[in-house]
């Protein structure tokens, strides 16, 4: 179906917030919105893409400290949408982010059994992506931070007023 993709982004934002706010145990994260202007509307299935958008944002608080902030950027490309979540966290080597999006990896056994999980998420992630036709990756800064991204074709509404009308 047709959804608003910047008001479902919005959406998990505000409920993510709302759930940091609520747990005492939880760091305080900054939480920055830069979307385009532009509507869009992607066709896509929304619970599983919520999922997606979940793991990720989840992973960049659970792979960051406290106080840092966390950018999500929505990027109009006319024929597709790009989405950059980015944090100031631990950051990914160059071998282990070839490896990230395979089912049960996960870096360093030891930290990442503290913060729990099992190493699926962003296996499961990708093959939601690709279900849609598009593509995921991540672009990392060992201790600076990283930027996950994905990218969905999508159709600019005018076109499809166009054959509707
Ligand atoms: P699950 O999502 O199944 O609860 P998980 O978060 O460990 O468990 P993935 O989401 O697939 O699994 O992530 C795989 C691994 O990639 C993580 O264990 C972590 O080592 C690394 N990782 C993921 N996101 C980040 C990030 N934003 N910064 C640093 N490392 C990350
Ligand atoms: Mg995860």
């Amino acid at each position: 179906d047709y959804v608003d993709l910047k008001r479902i982004i919005n959406h998990i934002l505000d409920r993510l917030v709302f759930t940091l706010e609520s747990d005492s145990n939880a760091g305080n994260y900054h939480f920055v919105r830069e979307f385009t202007t532009r509507d869009i509307y992607v066709d896509i299935d929304q619970d599983r893409m919520t999922q997606v958008i979940d793991n990720i944002l989840n992973n960049a608080v659970k792979y960051s400290p406290d106080g840092g902030t966390i950018t999500v950027k929505i990027e109009d490309n006319h024929r597709s949408v790009i989405v950059r979540i980015t944090d100031e966290g631990l950051g990914i080597s160059k071998q282990d982010a070839e490896k990230l999006f395979d089912r049960f990896y996960r870096v360093d056994k030891a930290r990442s059994r503290e913060q729990g999980g099992s190493g699926l998420g962003l296996a499961i992630s990708k093959e939601v992506i690709e279900l849609h036709g598009g593509s995921i990756w991540v672009d990392s800064v060992e201790g600076e931070g990283s930027t996950f991204n994905f990218e969905l074709p999508y159709t600019e509404f005018t076109e499809l007023d166009g054959e509707w009308g």
